[in-house]
């Protein structure tokens, strides 16, 4: 009988890298499909990422994440850019294709799949708590995705202004940017918060986003992109006041669905791969 020792390879390429589980997560779930494919956890400080990209198109990868600090750098290596990652300006999933290497961003797709299950972006006025990296994603995808108003809350202003002026001139949604010096009050009209923050990540579980919790709605979705601990301490409050709540992880394990795809062509489960990052201790 013929054998095939020739694995097909992926991975991400991030600095540092030590505790990033997504090899872990995705390589469980090539196993469940059935794949011998592998996925590599390469620790790639930033003089090198034009030699670690080379190194994807000489030894035939199938594709690769990139994370902190490669997101921006990444671009000047590729071959082509989805339209999200475009606008959004950074790239965490590339597809080594035979027409080259191709840049998406997964981080608001991942959002949006999970979101798009509880609740339609079409029509959406949404909250953006923050206007980093993650924020950028989700409110790029959210108004490609439809919503009609998306709505910035952060603390930099000048941070928060480019997002809000990002969202005017690519998308048709409107955005706005709001100061956050005080509890912010949810608007009337909102329908989904979205705290796109760092505040509420381990070891820091016992911050939240300083918002009004009596403005928040019961019929309002409320997502929180922390993915440890998974219900931060916001996502409790809002459930306790009957919100539909969204977790990071579900963002996070989506984002590896998506890219298994992009690589694979195949659906990949993502309860499995949740299971198996809770079974981390995330
Ligand atoms: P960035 O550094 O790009 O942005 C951080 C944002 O958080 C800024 O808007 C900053 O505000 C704001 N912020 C930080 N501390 C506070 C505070 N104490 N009060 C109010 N605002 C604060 O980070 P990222 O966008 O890359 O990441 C943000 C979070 O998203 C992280 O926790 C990360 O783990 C998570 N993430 C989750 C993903 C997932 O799949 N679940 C994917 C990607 C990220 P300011 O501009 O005013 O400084």
């Amino acid at each position: 009988m013929s054998k095939n020792f020739l694995h097909p390879l992926t991975g991400s390429f991030a600095q540092p890298a030590a505790e990033n589980p997504t090899a872990v997560m995705i390589e469980a779930a090539y196993r469940q499909m059935g794949l011998s494919w592998r996925y590599l956890n390469c620790e790639v400080f930033p003089t090198r990422l034009g030699d670690a990209v080379r190194g994807t198109r000489a030894m035939n990868w199938r594709g690769f994440n990139c994370s902190i600090p490669h997101k921006i750098a990444v671009i000047e290596h590729l071959d082509e850019l989805g339209i999200s990652a475009r606008i959004i300006g950074a790239v965490n999933t590339v597809i080594c294709g035979e027409s080259g290497l191709v840049g998406e961003n997964t981080d608001g797709k991942g959002f949006l799949h999970a979101f798009s299950k509880v609740a339609t972006p079409v029509g959406t006025h949404a909250v953006i708590l923050g206007a980093g990296g993650a924020a950028r994603a989700i409110a790029v995808e959210l108004a490609l995705a439809g919503a009609t108003k998306i709505t910035i809350v952060n603390r930099d202003r000048s941070r928060g202004d480019a997002l809000a002026n990002l969202v005017n001139q690519h998308t048709s949604a409107a955005g706005d940017y709001h100061p956050w010096d005080k509890p912010f009050r949810i608007p009337e009209e909102v329908n989904a918060v979205i705290n796109a923050t760092s505040v509420g990540l381990f070891p820091n579980v016992d911050q939240m986003p300083e918002i009004d919790l009596s403005t928040l709605r019961r019929d309002i979705v409320v997502a929180d992109v922390v993915p440890n601990p998974p219900l931060t301490r916001f996502l409790k409050s809002a459930s306790g006041r009957g919100c539909r709540i969204l977790d990071g992880l579900e963002m996070l394990v989506n984002q590896g669905v998506l890219a298994i795809k992009y690589w694979t062509g195949l659906d990949a489960d993502p309860e499995h791969m949740r299971l198996t990052l809770l079974k981390l201790g995330l």
